[in-house]
Parts: structure tokens; sequence; C-alpha cells
């Protein structure tokens, strides 16, 4: 028995949107599907960080006009009234300025539509990331799925890079994934890992649980199969993606990794089982 409490983790999901089943995996079909945008509440000793928002309305709110609205049609966004995070939190009674910091798994807007909500968060995210889509505007934004106007006005001076963070050697039980950052405050049980390819600067991280390591990998894969069966998500679905052949690196370490049988592989966009 750890003599110290282990990280508590409790996913969320704020909304989803649909696509058609084959953009996640070749050959699935043509049948429109849920990709539900899921959040995770991560608590070490009353300390507490959200990672990634889901959906809130401001999505909705900043693809209405211009040529953000191509987003809005390419995915169809659906959160009722009460599903946005702060909505959740509210009606739980998490206070949100109990939550110190929101971590950011990439900056596409499903990750970071909820983040104008959280008025006394500091952010955490990768520079390489933010470096690349700080300044972009109009259709160079959107092709990297990023909606500017979904970043609070004062991200920059409440934003902290893991890259600055303290760098380890992750548990052999890790591997084939090999270092990673500590993230302050968890007693070394959130490691920041870079999981390269889906959106620059895309992270995970590894929490020490309960019941052992769980990885939050975020979009290294949308579905599963991707990384169990190493099956392909759809040539489309490469357009979107960074850099094609570091994501297939990364789904390869990841389905490396799924083979230890005690460490709990969670995707932000997979179906409930
Ligand atoms: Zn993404």
């Amino acid at each position: 028995m750890a003599w110290f409490n282990m990280a508590k983790i409790t996913t969320f999901k704020a909304g989803y949107c649909t696509h058609i089943a084959c953009m996640a995996m070749r050959g699935a079909g043509l049948k429109v599907c849920q990709f539900p945008a899921r959040a995770w509440l991560i608590e070490i000793d009353g300390y507490r960080w959200l990672w990634d928002t889901g959906y809130a309305d401001y999505f909705n709110q900043y693809t209405q006009t211009g040529i953000f609205k191509l987003y809005q049609k390419t995915t169809p966004v659906y959160l009722n009234k009460g599903e946005s995070l702060k909505e959740q939190f509210d009606s739980l009674g998490i206070d949100l300025a109990s939550i110190q910091n929101i971590i950011i798994s990439h900056f596409h807007g499903d990750h970071i539509a909820g983040l104008k909500d959280f008025i006394h968060s500091k952010f955490i995210c990768s520079q390489e990331g933010w470096q690349t889509v700080k300044y972009l505007r109009g259709f160079n934004a959107l092709r990297q799925g990023f909606v500017p106007d979904l970043l609070p006005i004062d991200f920059e001076k409440r934003v902290s890079f893991l890259e600055q963070f303290e760098k380890c050697e992750l548990a052999p039980e890790l591997a084939p994934f090999t270092f990673g950052y500590i993230l302050p405050h968890s007693k070394k049980q959130i490691i920041l890992v870079p999981l390269p390819g889906h959106a620059v600067g895309h992270i995970g991280a590894f929490i020490l649980t309960d019941c052992g390591w769980t990885l939050l990998a975020s979009d290294a894969a949308w579905v599963k199969a991707n990384y169990k069966e190493l099956k392909k998500p759809s040539r489309l679905a490469h357009l979107i993606m960074s850099d094609s052949k570091s994501y297939y690196q990364t789904l390869k370490q990841i389905h490396q990794l799924s083979y230890h049988p005690d460490v709990t592989i969670y995707l932000s966009h997979e179906g409930e089982e």
C-alpha cells in the first residue's frame, strides 16, 4: 500500500462531433459516428489539474462567421445545455477556482473551447505548440484546427511550458517511452510526454494511480484499433496531421506500450466501450 495518496482521474465528456467512421479508421465505412470530446480532472492531495476542456458554447460562437464556419461544417458539433465543463462542474459543486492548472494537449478547437470559462486557472502546454499557433489567423489558423478567439486575452501571461519542467527517465514498464517532464506539484506521479504527429506540440501524460500507470494519449489515435491493430486513419485525416511520419511513429510506440497489461490508455475521442 502506498503511504501517500495516489492520483485520481475523473473522466468528463463535453459534447461531441460527428464524422464518417472511415475518417478514424480506414475501411470502417461511411456510417456517421460520434466522437466525444473528453476532458479529465486529475487530483493529488487537493491539487487539481484539468486535462483539456472539450467543447463549450464559445466554439459555436466563434465559428458562426467567416472562414471558421468551415470548421463547424467539417466537424458538426453537438453540445446541449448543461454539457459544457463549466456547467457540469457547477452542478457537481466543483469550484472552478479550485482548478489550479489546465493542461492543453494541443490547440485544436475541441480541446481548448472552454478555456475562457476558467478565469482563475493557469495553463500548461508545449512551447513548440504555442509558438506554432500563436500568430496564426484566418485560413492558416483554420488549417491547424485553431480558432484564435477561443484563447483568453491574457493567455500568454498565464501559460507555462512543459519543456521548462524537470526532465526525467520513465519507469521501465513504460517502454518504449523513455523520458518525460515532471508536472510540478504532482509528486512525480504525473509525467508529461511529447506525442508528436497529430498536431505540433501534441502531448500526453503518464499518471500513476492506484491501478498502475495510465496514459492520457489525447489524439495520438482516434479509436483503439488505430494502436491495437495499427489500423490507419483515412488519408483525409492526414490533412489535419502536422506530421504523418511522426504520427505513425507515436502510434507504434503506443502499440508496443499496449502490450503491457497494467498500463491503461485513454484517448480523447474513442467511443464508449
Ligand atoms: Zn486534435
